[in-house]
């Protein structure tokens, strides 16, 4: 995603306004780029290659493909440290979910998102149950772990979550 020439041809400038359409992310405009985000991002310390401040920079820009299409924009961990910290009152946070969103309907969920999003569709339940989990859990006289698929689907479906299907190359 980094390192590519910027090509005009293909910067999208309706895209911050697609962005900003939702309310959380109306300040996106707002950026002027200070970098206040990226310091203070625990996933930007392990991996420097995550750059808030250069993601809110490139949806300004209009640069949808290489945002949606980006793998950076799943690594968030859903602090607020960005948004709590940032100047211009910018909820880069906000903005991620939405630019998540957007991903997903165009097809570029990570396939091991979209895994999980079926398994709860299926279960209830976010992660596999194992067998040995469930004897450990008998074991320490503890309930069992009971989820309910099918309202889980009934609410995925109304939302649109459970049409998201992964692209091949992701
Ligand atoms: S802290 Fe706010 S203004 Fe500064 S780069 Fe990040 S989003 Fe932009
Ligand atoms: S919410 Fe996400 S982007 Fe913002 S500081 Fe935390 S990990 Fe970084």
């Amino acid at each position: 995603m980094y390192g590519q020439p910027i090509r005009v041809s293909e910067l999208d400038t309706n895209f911050k306004h697609e962005v900003m359409a939702h309310e959380a992310a109306h300040d996106i405009t707002a950026c002027f780029s200070c970098g206040t985000c990226t310091v203070g991002c625990p996933i930007h310390e392990a991996y420097p290659e995550y750059d808030p401040r250069k993601l809110a920079r490139m949806v300004n820009l209009g640069m949808r493909e290489r945002v949606l299409s980006s793998s950076y924009i799943w690594y968030c961990a859903t602090c607020h440290t960005c948004e709590l910290r940032c100047p211009q009152n910018v909820k880069f946070f906000s903005v991620l979910n939405v630019l998540k969103n957007m991903a997903a309907k165009e097809g570029y969920a990570p396939p091991s998102w979209v895994n999980q999003t079926q398994q709860v569709m299926k279960t209830g339940i976010v992660f596999a149950t194992e067998e040995a989990w469930v004897e450990r859990r008998e074991e320490l006289s503890l309930c069992p772990l009971k989820g309910d698929g099918e309202e889980a689907a009934k609410l995925m479906r109304l939302t649109g979550v459970g049409e998201i299907q992964p692209r091949a190359q992701l």
